[in-house]
């Protein structure tokens, strides 16, 4: 295996036991922190958690454990490893560099993700050697799932079944399908029946086209519990009583077309708001999983916040830059033509759209997070935050939110070891946040937050996720980020 990708070398440090000291405890499962609390890591996993709360200690005067690595972790907060369910990696393009699937690797770990579904586009078989170098803790890499791309040529049933047991026996977790026109619900249940049958843990993910003639209700019926619909195309489409209103001249293979045009769709399917709460009620029956995956989007409310960012001079790699800058040959770089009235109707779409996300939380659906990078001026870990916020701006308590982004996604993954959060037990996936998450989420971007003195003057640079322990492996995410600053100079054009 060559493994000259890996310019940045392993950084992992695992030690007999590490003990995580005096930290808040958010375990991902909807309940609220408390603390302080030791965690003591084994062997990859979770052995102890002590409460060393003043009533704890002074109640039951418990033995804190001691370790190889002692981490002082006053003031932070301890929550499960992230989960980002919907992310590219780019590893044949070779204007990455040969380290472009590592940069993203990075910045999903200095962002406490380590879980990664991965969602088509590289190359399968180099995706899967991956996950296994990760799961063996040789490269530094959040854990894969890898979804295997469907054949765009599938046209039959047929063919479907025979599609499912070509990805099963590559290896991969589950499928990513973005149905063609040709794409019909028999085609959709047979590869769901075929699914099922495999065994496949990740299910399907699936990102229901425009010109697909399948909607959710489709796709929940066909697949139910095995699927999550990515983003939110579909959705507002299946509670319609035809199609969409599209101007006469509509094109869907116009980017410009596409992307102005669903801004308006959720005002329009918000009419019949009735039916569009039939079709996430009918979701939530189904065990359907929605990702919305909303922070992708976000460009089209404020084209100039998304570029603007100001991450993206230190962290954004110059190929990235340039993908994401308007051009009409490319895909999703349509802001060449993006007008006013483009923005006023995607900030309202977005208020309609959070307020059916949170329909959904509330009546228990299970939505997840995804990032949907590097597309539309977001890069991985960096956006998935913005997720998080984006949840929060939905209406969801932010204690909900960070399940969302962690035991849920596990839930939707089928990994049952990592559903329970933290635990005696568990796998060691934990994310050490310098600051609290709950009070402000932006605490754990990698740029970290100014914290202002009493004195009106003074200032200091804190926050970040400080450190990701992943598989039990111990990373300081400011290390991981600097790597990833010197790959963005090394590449800057
Ligand atoms: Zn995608």
């Amino acid at each position: 295996m060559d493994l000259s990708w890996i310019m940045f070398g392993y950084k992992g440090e695992t030690y007999g036991r590490l003990v995580v000291r005096d930290a808040m405890l958010l375990n991902g499962r909807g309940t609220p922190p408390y603390g302080p609390v030791d965690i003591l890591v084994e062997g990859g996993r979770v052995s102890e958690i002590v409460n060393v709360d003043a009533i704890s200690l002074n109640r039951y005067k418990p033995k804190r454990p001691e370790g190889e690595r002692v981490i002082d972790a006053r003031g932070m907060y301890v929550l499960p490893g992230l989960v980002d369910m919907h992310i590219h990696i780019n590893i044949d393009d070779e204007k990455c560099g040969p380290e472009g699937a590592q940069y993203a690797y990075n910045l999903c770990l200095a962002h406490g993700v380590t879980t990664i579904r991965t969602c088509g586009f590289g190359t399968d078989e180099k995706l899967l050697e991956h996950r296994r170098l990760s799961e063996e803790n040789r490269i530094t890499a959040p854990h894969l799932r890898v979804l295997g791309s469907w054949p765009a040529e599938v046209q039959t049933p047929e063919e479907a079944v025979e599609a499912v047991h070509k990805l099963k026996s590559l290896g991969v977790d589950g499928v990513k399908i973005i149905p063609r026109p040709h794409v019909t619900v028999e085609v959709l249940e047979a590869m769901a029946d075929e699914v099922r049958e495999a065994g496949l843990p990740a299910g399907i993910a699936i990102h229901i086209a425009q010109n697909s003639e399948l909607n959710a209700l489709d796709v929940s019926r066909a697949c139910e519990d095995m699927v999550s619909i990515e983003h939110t195309y579909g959705i507002p489409q299946a509670a319609l009583p035809g199609t969409q209103s599209f101007p006469p001249d509509y094109n869907y293979s116009d980017e410009v077309d596409r992307f102005r045009y669903d801004g308006y769709v959720w005002h329009e399917a918000d009419q019949y708001e009735d039916e569009v709460e039939a079709v996430l009620d009918e979701l939530i029956m189904n065990g359907t999983v929605w990702d919305p995956t909303m922070v992708v989007y976000e460009a089209h409310r404020d084209y100039e916040r998304a570029k603007n960012m100001p991450w993206h001079g230190r962290y954004t790699v110059s190929h990235l830059w340039k993908a994401f800058s308007p051009s009409p040959g490319s895909h999703a770089t349509h802001f060449f033509e993006w007008k006013t009235s483009d923005e006023v109707a995607w900030k309202e779409k977005y208020q309609i759209w959070m307020r059916y996300v949170r329909y959904f939380f509330e009546n228990g659906g299970t939505l997840t997070t995804g990032s949907d990078t590097s597309f539309i001026y977001q890069i991985p870990g960096f956006a998935i935050i913005r997720e998080l916020e984006l949840l929060q701006e939905a209406g969801i308590h932010p204690i909900d939110v960070v399940k969302i982004a962690t035991t849920n996604g596990y839930a939707a993954l089928g990994d049952e070891e990592r559903v329970l959060g933290i635990r005696k037990g568990a796998p060691a996936d934990l994310c050490i946040v310098d600051g609290n998450l709950l009070d402000n989420f932006k605490v754990m971007y990698g740029t970290g937050v100014d914290r202002y003195a009493n004195d009106g003057v003074t200032v200091t640079h804190g926050g970040g996720v400080r450190w990701t322990i992943k598989g039990g492996a111990l990373f300081d995410c400011g290390e991981l980020l600097r790597e990833v600053e010197e790959y963005v100079e090394r590449y800057r054009v």
